[in-house]
């Protein structure tokens, strides 16, 4: 399947990408189908049945939430985050539901929205969505969530792969020995391949304003993140940090390393601490390539942005697409879902996402951007998912700040060598495809294992 630079950068909301994003998108593609086939008048209710891990944490993650919103024919990119308290509680106050948000249903919340303590074949992430009329099922429709707000259909998961887009891409590649072979066979750098292959989609201008845009949102994220002060929903009482970081880094001044030991490094930190405490809010958000692990790669480019007086929007174009094309081999080879192989997929594609679009900014030859990619993941193997409370808050907000600074040091040592180095990308990758295959199911954002059940509520 062809995945585009913007299948894994969307606009969307938190706090999760499997667990909100898809959630909300497999339910307003669901009632957008009810409407085309004509049966939305027969409509007397819809059941939302959740499994595996849409189950386990999809409370902590506002799966629930999600579900009702796409039911009522609303969208991640285009909800506004605010709304969807004021529209739950009127929905749990009237038990009616705005089907498409054009007609009434009931619904009760016990009833027909259910979490269920079983799996589907697929994969972990599986929810089910019924219609009911006056006389029985008029339609129903299974749905996996399979990671970067990506949803699948049940028909096309059990064909084994993700039905062909139609797309011809000129420059296809299924490894990073293929990526890089077509690079020097075209002499091309990564970034001018991936606008090659963007092209099979859209314009130059549309690429350059759609990445663009995507940057402005991740920038309003960050400004969003440090405005907002308190302490983080969900009731595990995480405190918000990004805020009083960002007055203390103001009234140092200039980064040096007397007065904070490296705080070009703080202010990584903070760019990460800022988005993810916006999606453990359930703010406005920009997957990259999930949300869990969206601080990584707006922080590393936020970096770049205020370290370098000469960074450009061409660089902002060139960051994306560069982090893009390792996006693609992650997904393809592995997976970008905590559920399917833990946090190594999430937090560590992004981290060599974000150590990619740094090293094709900097200059780096497509070899050393392979190399920085590769440090970027190769540390991050075996990175286990346990949020504490199925929340996306403990460990998942400082682990962004973690690997974002990792990221930068990937990049860092790939640039002093010729991208030459011991271990390809392509095996790190299936590294980490098997390694998650071996995880326990308990360490796969189920939160029965590791730090979820070392905290102890008192
Ligand atoms: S531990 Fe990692 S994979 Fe799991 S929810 Fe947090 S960021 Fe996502």
């Amino acid at each position: 399947m062809a995945i585009s630079v913007f299948d894994l950068f969307k606009v969307g909301i938190g706090p999760s990408s499997s667990h909100t994003v898809g959630p909300m998108r497999a339910a307003a593609t669901f009632a957008q189908a009810l409407f085309e086939q004509g049966l939305q008048e027969q409509v007397r209710r819809v059941e939302i049945r959740l499994y595996g891990s849409l189950s386990a944490t999809g409370v902590g993650h506002a799966t629930d939430r999600a579900c009702v919103m796409g039911l009522m024919g609303e969208w991640p990119d285009s909800i506004d985050p605010r709304s969807i308290g004021p529209h739950i509680q009127q929905l749990r106050e009237s038990g009616e539901l705005s089907l498409g948000g054009r007609s009434n249903i009931a619904f009760d919340w016990h009833r027909d929205l259910l979490l269920l303590d079983e799996s589907l074949p697929y994969h972990p992430n599986a929810m089910s969505l019924s219609a009911f009329g006056a006389d029985g099922l008029l339609w129903q429709q299974t749905y996996y969530s399979v990671g970067g707000g990506f949803i699948v259909e049940e028909a096309e998961m059990a064909e084994g792969a993700p039905a062909a887009s139609g797309v011809e891409l000129p420059y296809d590649f299924n490894s990073a020995v293929e990526l890089l072979a077509l690079c020097q066979r075209h002499q091309l750098r990564v970034s001018e391949l991936m606008m090659a292959n963007e092209r099979a989609w859209r314009s130059d201008a549309e690429i350059r304003s759609g990445l663009l845009h995507i940057w402005s949102v991740m920038r309003e994220c960050v400004e969003q993140g440090m405005r907002h002060e308190g302490i983080l929903p969900g009731g595990l009482d995480v405190p918000r940090r990004a805020a009083k970081l960002h007055r203390n880094l103001l009234e140092i001044g200039k980064p040096n390393v007397i007065s904070s030991t490296l705080s070009a490094m703080e202010w990584v930190n903070l760019f990460a601490l800022a988005v993810n405490e916006e999606n453990a809010a359930g703010g406005r958000m920009v997957t990259a390539p999930t949300n869990g692990a969206a601080g990584i790669i707006p922080a590393v480019l936020h970096y770049y942005m205020k370290f370098n007086p000469e960074a450009s929007d061409d660089d902002v174009v060139d960051f994306f697409l560069g982090a893009a094309a390792v996006g693609i081999l992650c997904k393809k080879n592995a997976s970008i879902s905590g559920a399917e192989v833990g946090c190594q997929g999430e937090v560590g594609s992004a981290c060599a996402m974000a150590a990619a679009g740094l090293a094709e900014v900097l200059g780096a030859t497509p070899e050393q951007l392979e190399n920085a990619a590769e440090i970027g993941l190769e540390h991050n193997l075996g990175l286990t998912c346990d949020p504490v409370g199925g929340l996306v808050q403990v460990p998942c907000i400082e682990r962004n700040a973690i690997a974002a600074v990792k990221a930068i040091n990937a990049t860092q040592m790939a640039l002093r060598g010729d991208g030459k180095h011991f271990i390809s990308l392509d095996r790190v990758i299936r590294t980490m495809r098997d390694t998650g295959a071996d995880m326990h199911d308990k360490y796969k954002e189920t939160s029965r294992g590791g730090l979820a059940v070392s905290w102890v509520e008192c």
